[in-house]
């Protein structure tokens, strides 16, 4: 999806790369709204759902989506995360997360969203967003409609 914020940046946005708990789920659960709102974006976007998964949940909670899911498996899941979203292309890709390991993840997408939820934001990882959202619906609905995110981000 080709979206023009004026005085901003033109994006080519063809992945959407999530963390899951803190962003997308809570104690392991998957947020009520969510999976609608996939429903919708795995029609235009290839979705990414990148996690520790500390609770062991994330394969279950996510059955049925159209959503590729990647559990880290090494003991640096910042980078982790990093070179996962640069493999895919992180000039395509927008990323949202909240934890301190999506960092390096949020500052090398061409757009990134932090969130303020239930658990809160690492302040390092809100200092590499393009935009903070106080819930995981109102970040995924500024892609579905992207006059919401060029209002947000145009000067
Ligand atoms: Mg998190």
């Amino acid at each position: 999806m080709f979206i023009e914020i004026p005085n901003y940046k033109t994006l080519d946005l063809k992945n959407i790369v999530c963390d899951y708990n803190g962003t997308i789920a809570k104690d392991g659960k998957l947020l009520n709204g969510v999976g609608e709102l996939f429903k919708k974006l795995t029609k235009d976007f290839k979705v990414f759902v990148i996690t520790a998964d500390t609770f062991g949940s994330v394969q279950k909670e996510l059955q049925g989506f159209d959503i590729e899911i990647i559990v880290l498996k090494s003991t640096h899941h910042t980078v982790e995360k990093k070179d996962f979203l640069n493999s895919i292309g992180a000039q395509n890709s927008i990323a949202i997360g909240n934890g301190n390991n999506d960092s390096l993840m949020l500052q090398e997408a061409n757009i990134s969203i932090a969130l303020i939820g239930d658990e809160g934001c690492s302040v390092k990882t809100l200092k590499n967003a393009d935009i903070v959202c106080k819930n995981i619906l109102d970040a995924l609905e500024l892609i579905i409609y992207p006059k919401r995110l060029i209002a947000t981000l145009r000067e």
